[in-house]
């Protein structure tokens, strides 16, 4: 760190700054230049965790090509919350949730295959597969496609259509309250857990199991202690840093992405400044939120609001519950991702539990307004904003509707609305 210690300290402050440590020694540090050192101190070392994961990102490819060349398996997966990646971990092979989008580039390459009529977020998908320029997408040795909504399934029969890597298809049964379709998801969880064995040569062992889901478990503990953090007024991490951490823990090496985590939460936790406490807060809620679809978290910081909590497939939805440790394993995996977790918005009667959890998001973190982020063509989010807007109006809470085809025309129109609706709801916080 620049201007580190020059001259001897006492334990306590060795790590002070020579400018810091010359008034604490004189007993004269005032509060606002404690305040400037300990937020000095924060930014600083939550700069160095975030540098050591951007490079642990830029080189991951590469670890995982000789991970590869080794024999070792690389299985991706579509994201939607409904693949247990413990599994893949257990069988030794490496798990890679694929997550990328919010480009232009992959969207226009797809409708080489794939009508407009697709979400952009399933044509970037095939529009990765495609282009195959980015090396996760090149590197897969299988697969494993949740069915989900029409779309992703979709984009998961155009790579199985080229036939050159094995896709499994994990059925995902839309009426997951029921005991028959929680029957059905453990059955074909025990398919994947056999279809991962046979491609790696390795028995998932109950021990080995066991050891992936306190992994998995620790990142999810992390991301949610971390996201909590943001109730503060303060707000000691923005949220365009926490959704970007939350995308790394879907390709970095878990036990990385678990140090990172940890050194981000210890430097969040004691930060005793950050965002100015009169920023307009609000909630981005929605289907996802791609790696590299930044737009609109850019927009509200741009526009002086700040999105302090979010209610997405890559965000509360992935972290905010944790798969329980005794019993067996493989079953509460299924119910940890079937029923634990919030339901998407293409399963049978979700809306009413994702409507119920968003309030007592509202009320938590003291939002003032909300972002409801949809995709063209998302039928399925689409048709249930209409049910969020009726009751957020009931409970007076402001609520702004986007949608983006990840195009690159609409970012001055975004711009207006959003400028617009922050200026609307300045002021307005929300503790019902
Ligand atoms: S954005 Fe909507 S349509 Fe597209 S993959 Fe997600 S849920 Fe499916």
């Amino acid at each position: 760190m620049k201007n580190d210690i020059t001259v001897q300290r006492d334990t306590e402050h060795v790590n002070v700054p020579d400018r810091y440590y010359a008034s604490l020694r004189r007993g004269r540090l005032s509060r606002t230049l404690y305040y400037s050192y300990t937020e000095q101190r924060t930014i600083e070392e939550k700069r160095v965790a975030r540098e050591d994961l951007d490079i642990h990102l830029r080189n991951r490819p590469a670890q995982l090509q000789e991970a590869k060349e080794k024999g070792v398996k690389i299985i991706g997966f579509f994201p939607g919350n409904y693949v247990p990646e413990e599994i893949i971990y257990a069988s030794g092979a490496i798990p890679i949730c694929l997550v990328h989008g919010g480009g232009s580039d992959t969207v226009d390459a797809s409708l080489e295959e794939v009508p407009t009529i697709m979400c952009p977020f399933s044509r970037a998908q095939v529009g990765e597969r495609l282009l195959q320029k980015t090396p996760y997408y090149r590197m897969i040795d299988m697969l494993v496609a949740p069915i989900t909504c029409q779309h992703l399934k979709k984009a998961a029969e155009i790579w199985e259509y080229h036939g050159d890597i094995e896709i499994f298809k994990l059925g995902i049964p839309h009426q997951y309250d029921t005991d028959f379709g929680l029957q059905y998801y453990v059955d074909r969880v025990k398919a994947l857990k056999d279809r991962v064995e046979a491609i790696t040569g390795n028995e998932v062992t109950g021990e080995k199991l066991s050891e992936a889901v306190g992994l998995y478990n620790r990142i999810r503990d992390l991301l949610r202690k971390i996201s909590l953090l943001r109730r503060n007024p303060h707000l000691p991490i923005r949220t365009l840093e926490f959704l970007k951490l939350n995308h790394a823990s879907f390709y970095a090496d878990p036990h990385f992405m678990v140090t990172t985590l940890e050194a981000v939460y210890e430097e969040a936790r004691n930060a005793q400044q950050g965002m100015d406490v009169n920023m307009p807060r609000l909630l981005l809620l929605g289907p996802n939120v791609a790696y590299g679809d930044y737009k609109i978290l850019e927009l509200v910081e741009s526009a002086g609001g700040e999105i302090v909590v979010e209610e997405l497939c890559e965000g509360t939805r992935y972290y905010w519950q944790n798969i329980k440790t005794e019993g067996d394993l493989l079953q509460s995996l299924a119910t940890g991702y079937l029923r634990d977790r919030l339901p998407c918005a293409f399963m049978t009667h979700s809306a009413k539990r994702r409507l119920d959890f968003t309030l007592n998001l509202v009320k938590d973190f003291s939002v003032s307004g909300l972002i409801w982020y949809d995709l063209l063509n998302c039928e399925t989010y689409d048709s249930e904003s209409y049910f969020f807007t009726q009751r957020m109006r009931e409970h007076k809470i402001p609520m702004l509707i986007l949608e983006s085809d990840y195009g690159t025309l609409d970012r001055g129109q975004l711009r207006n609305r959003i400028e617009a609706f922050i200026e609307q709801i300045s002021g307005v916080v929300n503790h019902d």
